[in-house]
């Protein structure tokens, strides 16, 4: 891969033209452990606000749809969990 401006051979994975300076759009960065995290947070935070947002106020037949769906189901029990092991505890 060569640079767009100056046509230089860029070194693998480099961001930057050793020659010009000239930006590279780079290989995607790998993803890290956290940034698997961040985005298993957002996407539970988006179903969640989703499936409150919609029980709220759509029409009856959505909600069951949702209620079904598996991910709304692990949710629940992710919920529920702490609340029934502090029950059976008797806490
Ligand atoms: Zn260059």
């Amino acid at each position: 891969m060569n640079c767009p401006r100056c046509g230089q051979p860029l070194s693998p994975g480099a961001r930057f033209c050793a020659g010009c300076g000239q930006a590279v759009a780079g290989p995607a960065t790998p993803r890290s452990a956290a940034h698997t995290i961040t985005w298993i947070n957002h996407f539970i935070h988006e179903v969640a606000s989703l499936s409150v947002r919609d029980l709220a106020r759509v029409d009856r037949a959505h909600a069951v749809e949702i209620i079904k769906s598996p991910v709304f189901r692990l949710l629940c029990l992710v919920a529920i969990a702490p609340l029934a092991i502090q029950t059976l505890e008797g806490v």
